[in-house]
């Protein structure tokens, strides 16, 4: 029987990743990307013998990325090959302007916990053990599973093993009954920020993100993380997927409760036989739908809660810098007013926390000789308003900052590419809803069956894939997303990881 055709509106990740898959299985696959080039959040940029990846730089949860190539029966290393980080990062309290180095090496790690608290190693170990247990169940039951029902979500296991699988109890009730310092409750704290939350409204079952961190480690694909999607669009053109870059879509159009293709920007209509969005859930529920299909009110996406946004510096500076470590983590003494300012009541950050990824420590193909590549985040309110001035002077507080804390003589001085990217630019390169840097937070009301689902309720051949839907943020969460909707697509229900296509 002839496949079907398919268009995939965005080349993210998740578009990317399922274009492949369902090229590999003979559907005729189309691609539409708004801007130049697709990888979206994932994209990089060059200036002047720099290349920044934009957007992500923590390579996590390798086992996922395998699975995906070996489920399309490629070899993983025939597209890039991976070093683990050693050590993982640097944390730098401003308390004191102490700096801590991490591991993913339980040995290093039970005995710096020891160090800090007497009896926390063993604490640690145990902690550690918690979570593998929960990695290797939302991997192996949870995470691979397209959910229809509140029953799919609130089955026996979970009911069964509360404690073991810790829905209800906050992350950070959690950490902060087990440990008792500073550096020791921030070190597992910080990890929910990776989902777009904080600490004080993130389910603890997503403690499993210490164990993706402090277990599976820290990893970095030559030539950086752009590895990813360019890997991604290779095996995607391998499989005969057409890649379309610089075409906007406007519109969804459907007839009697059917997706019957797209009209692009400039009002060339391409015809499928599904549609499948990779763009924003939000935006693609209030723009591309018309009035009548549309899922979710303004009200519902008003309420939702949205990861940060984020102020991103590229910097090009001269010279090495000995006191960064490829990544590293500076934390604010007021952590709980840094969240409060993000989620609570919106306003940049007095005394921000920041990270700064210095991918040329690793990776000498990023600067010119003799120089570091720079990229440095701090996590923001969505929606939050600027005028470039601001934004100027606000990356000056930042640059200051990191030469205080880092003992960086002239950092200003040695600038030669400097670049900041914001809300702004969100809502323009990605149409991201009040400009959030990855789309929804991972709150208990906003995880699995409370999560927008991967198809329309009402039109079948409509789907959805990326950060926005299931199972949610993050690279490897999306690789994921695209194996859920392929199920969807072929009728699959097998809720594990799939063996073969
Ligand atoms: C600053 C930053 C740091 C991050 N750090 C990490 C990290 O360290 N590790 C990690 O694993 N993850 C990280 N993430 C998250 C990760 O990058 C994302 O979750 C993931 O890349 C999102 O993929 P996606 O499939 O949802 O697609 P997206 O990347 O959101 O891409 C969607 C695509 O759709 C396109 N599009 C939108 N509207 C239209 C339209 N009308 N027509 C055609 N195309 C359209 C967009 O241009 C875009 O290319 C980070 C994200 C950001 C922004």
């Amino acid at each position: 029987m002839e496949k079907k055709s398919v268009i995939i509106i965005g080349g993210g990740i998740g578009g990317l990743a399922l274009s492949a898959l369902l090229g590999k299985k003979g559907y005729k696959v189309t691609l539409l990307e708004k801007n130049d080039t697709v990888g979206g959040r994932a994209r990089i940029f060059r200036q002047d013998g720099f290349l920044f990846d934009m957007g992500p730089s923590w390579y996590m949860m390798p086992d996922v990325f395998k699975h995906y190539f070996d489920l399309l029966g490629e070899d993983i290393s025939e597209y890039y090959t991976l070093k683990k980080l050693e050590p993982s990062y640097q944390i730098t309290l401003k308390s004191d302007g102490a700096s801590y180095l991490f591991h993913s090496d339980m040995k290093k790690n039970k005995a710096f916990f020891e160090s800090v608290e007497p009896g926390a190693g063993k604490v640690f170990e145990d902690f550690m053990n918690d979570t593998k247990y929960q990695y290797e169940i939302a991997k192996n039951e949870f995470m691979y599973k397209n959910y229809d029902s509140i029953f799919d979500f609130l089955n026996l296991r979970v009911m069964r093993e509360g404690s073991r699988l810790p829905l209800f109890k906050k992350q950070k009730d959690i950490i902060e009954k087990k440990f008792k310092s500073e550096i020791l409750r921030k070190a597992l704290q910080y990890q929910t920020v990776l989902l777009g939350t904080a600490p004080g409204d993130t389910p603890g079952i997503y403690s499993l993100m210490n164990y993706v961190d402090l277990v599976l480690g820290e990893w970095y694909p030559d030539g950086g993380i752009r590895a990813v999607p360019e890997s991604l669009e290779k095996v995607a053109r391998k499989y005969g997927v057409t890649i379309r870059t610089n075409a906007p879509v406007r519109r969804i159009i459907i007839e009697q409760n059917n997706a019957k293709g797209v009209e692009l920007e400039n009002g060339e209509v391409v015809h499928a036989d599904m549609v499948v969005s990779n763009a924003d859930v939000a935006f693609t529920d209030m723009k591309l739908l018309d009035e009548k299909h549309r899922v979710y009110s303004d009200a519902y996406w008003n309420k939702r809660v949205l990861a940060p946004s984020a102020f991103i510096l590229y910097l090009g500076v001269k010279d090495t810098i000995p006191g960064l470590q490829h990544h590293n983590l500076l934390f604010t003494k007021n952590w709980e007013q840094g969240f409060g300012e993000i989620f609570k009541t919106p306003t940049w950050p007095q005394d921000p926390s920041m990270y700064i990824c210095v991918p040329s420590k690793t990776d000498p193909t990023v600067a010119p000789p003799d120089h570091e590549n720079l990229f440095v985040l701090v996590p923001i309110a969505s929606g939050l308003e600027y005028t470039e001035e601001f934004a100027k002077d606000y990356g000056d507080k930042v640059i200051d900052e990191i030469a205080k804390y880092y003992n960086i003589p002239n950092l200003k001085e040695r600038i030669v590419v400097r670049r900041h990217y914001s809300v702004k630019d969100f809502i323009a390169d990605y149409n991201a809803f009040k400009g959030t840097a990855l789309g929804l937070a991972h709150t208990l009301t906003q995880t699995a069956i409370f999560r927008p689902n991967n198809v329309h309720p009402r039109i079948k051949n409509l789907l959805y894939v990326g950060a926005g839907t299931n199972p949610g943020i993050g690279m490897p969460i999306c690789l994921i997303s695209a194996e859920i909707a392929y199920k969807r697509i072929e009728g699959i229900k097998d809720p594990s990881p799939l063996k073969e296509l």
